[in-house]
Formats: C-alpha cells, structure tokens, sequence
C-alpha cells in the first residue's frame, strides 16, 4: 500500500509518498481501509519536530481518518469487517491507504455522514467537545464566543453550541468564512481583523460580556479575551502561537477562569464520553462537518502549508 513516510523532521518536502507493507491487526485492533484523511495543524508541529510529542523516525503522520473496517483482531467486539468508521487516532498513521487502529480509537460513521465527513471528526470535534462542555463546562443559555470560528475546530464548536442552546458568536477573517459561519449556526458572526468587533461584542452581550470563549490564537487574543467575559466566565486555550502581556487583574476582580487544554491528556472516560456525543450528534444531524477542500494524498506537502494558511473554510483532507 501507499503511505506518507517521514524519514526527517522539516519542512513539509518532508512529506513522501512510499511503498509499505499491508498492515495486520494484532488483539484488539482492526485495520481500516481509509478513504479519507483528516489534516489538522498539529500534524505540521509533528513534522516540523517542535511538537512535545515526537514520534520515532520514520513515521506515518496524521491520527484522524475514515473509511471501512478491512480486518479486525481477536478480541474485537465493537466494530466488524465492512462497518464504516470514522478514526480518532491510529497506531501506524493516518495519511495511508490502511491504518491499524485500537478498538477504542475508531467510531461508528452513519451511513448518512461521507467518509470526507469522517475524516473532520476526530481532533476537530473531540477538541471543540472538550473545550465547551468538559473545559468550559457551557450550558443552555450562556453565550459563548468561539474566536476563530472558521476552520476545523471553529466549525465545530459553532454547531456544538448551538445544538445545545448557547447564543454563538463566532469570528472569521474572511467574508466566505463568515458566512459559512451563520450558515454552522452562529447567531452572530464578526470579523477578527475589525478594529471594532469588540465593542460589538460587548454591545451584543448589552454590556454584560461573553460567559465562554473557545480562544483559537491566544497569543493575539488572550489580552481582549479577559475584558470580553462576563463575572465568573471561562477563556479555553485551544490554539496558541507565541507569547503575549496579559493582566491577571481582570480575572482576580470578576472571578475569570483561564484553562488551558490538550487533546492528548483526555481521560479514557472522557473520550468515551466524547465520542458518545459525537456520533449522537452525527445520528441526529446536529453535526455536519464541512469540508473546504479535497486533495490527494500525494499531495499532503501542499495541505500542510494550506492548513497554516489565513482564510480557513471548514476542513481540509486528503483522498488516498
Ligand atoms: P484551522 O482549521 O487552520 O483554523 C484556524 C482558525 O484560527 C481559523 O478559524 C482562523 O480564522 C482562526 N484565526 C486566525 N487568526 C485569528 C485571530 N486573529 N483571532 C481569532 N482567530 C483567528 O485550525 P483548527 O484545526 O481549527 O485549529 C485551531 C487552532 O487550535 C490551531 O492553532 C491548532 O493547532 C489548535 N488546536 C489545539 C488543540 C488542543 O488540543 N489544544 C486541538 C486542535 C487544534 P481565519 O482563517 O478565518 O482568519
């Protein structure tokens, strides 16, 4: 089979397409014949070796993918040969023709979601799940801004919100984006290049303030993010790209909470409970990635340098 190999750390040249072996499933994995791969920026701090997590050389990049169930070990019992499934993490790498999974790590797709779909499930969705609800702890009735509300993540966090009865205010750098936006379901969305979307914000709110913020680009935006909350409201760090000059005093005077948070250090217990609600959320239509653009995976040299790009539109996957 074909499979992106890195055999250095660098720049996205890195990127090659090899000739591997098939790949077998020991106890308690199955192999997945992908159809659709998902590419997130993490995949390009991996591959760039200035992520914490540096896997051994050479390696297959990319955790989250969909496609049909080819083989399964022994021990197997969720998911059978010919189930369609949306992958949240492998044990061999996602940008391939097959990728070994655990059991845990694949997710029943219904029949009415595309493999293209699937494949913006798994660190989007989880992410966004995670940052509202396990982070944010966001309920019916509060507001929540999600700055940066226009790629994988943002997409997301629109639709969970909505679904569960928050006012959404999202964010875009673009015209496109922002459109897309409102179509997700944000009540509201603005412009992170305005000079004055704060203040619309905080007119939005009648001066009260947001009681969440799924903060995209902290390292901009931490600063804004502290005088845009409500008393007792939570910013999640999801993205981050630097450092930036924050006072500590607006979040002692109105009991602010800054979290932070990575996908990685999720509980199993969580991530079950995750992923329970995400396919709820799929079954129900509630959830309905979008995918910005298609390319084959040949070609993941060109998604990397796109998915650092500004001017994000939902998600961007490979087609092996
Ligand atoms: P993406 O699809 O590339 O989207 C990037 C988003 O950031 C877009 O909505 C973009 O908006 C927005 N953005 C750009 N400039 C901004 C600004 N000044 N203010 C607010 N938003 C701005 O990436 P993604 O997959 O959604 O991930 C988003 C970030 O979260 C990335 O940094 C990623 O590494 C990180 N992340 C972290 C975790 C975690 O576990 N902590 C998990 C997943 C992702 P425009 O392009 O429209 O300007």
């Amino acid at each position: 089979m074909k499979a992106i190999r890195v055999n250095k750390f660098g720049g996205p040249e890195v990127l090659q397409l090899e000739d591997v072996p098939d790949l077998t499933a020991g106890p308690g994995q199955v192999v997945v014949e992908v159809r659709a791969i998902g590419v997130n920026p993490v995949d390009t701090y991996i591959r760039a070796g200035l992520h914490a997590v540096k896997p051994q050389l050479p390696y297959t990049p990319g955790s989250d993918a969909a496609g049909v169930v080819e083989s399964i070990g022994e021990q197997v019992k969720r998911v059978n040969r010919g189930d369609s499934v949306y992958v949240a993490g492998t044990v061999s790498g996602a940008y391939a023709q097959q990728c070994v999974c655990n059991e845990w790590q694949v997710h029943r797709l219904p029949p009415h979601v595309t493999y293209e779909q699937g494949a913006a499930l798994g660190i989007p969705y989880a992410t966004a799940y995670r940052a509202l609800f396990q982070k944010g702890q966001g309920k019916a009735g509060e507001t929540v801004l999600v700055h940066g509300a226009t790629g994988g993540v943002g997409t997301a966090a629109v639709q969970l919100a909505r679904a569960a009865g928050l006012t959404v205010i999202g964010t875009g750098g673009t015209e496109k984006g922002r459109k897309n936006v409102a179509q997700q379901g944000a009540h509201h969305a603005l412009d992170h290049y305005a000079a004055d979307y704060t203040d619309q914000i905080v007119e939005l709110t009648d001066g009260a303030g947001v009681n969440v913020i799924l903060e995209m680009l902290a390292n901009v935006n931490l600063a804004k993010d502290l005088g845009l909350l409500a008393k007792f409201g939570r910013v999640v760090v999801i993205g981050n790209r630097g450092k930036i000059e924050i006072d500590p005093r607006a979040a002692m005077t109105r009991d602010l909470s800054i979290l932070g948070m990575t996908l990685f250090n999720t509980s199993d217990e969580d991530r079950a409970s995750i992923h329970a609600a995400l396919v709820a959320g799929l079954e129900n239509g509630t959830l309905k990635p979008v995918v910005g653009k298609e390319m084959p995976l040949a070609e993941a040299a060109h998604a990397h340098e796109a998915v650092l790009e500004p001017g994000a539109f939902g998600k961007i996957v490979l087609i092996p």
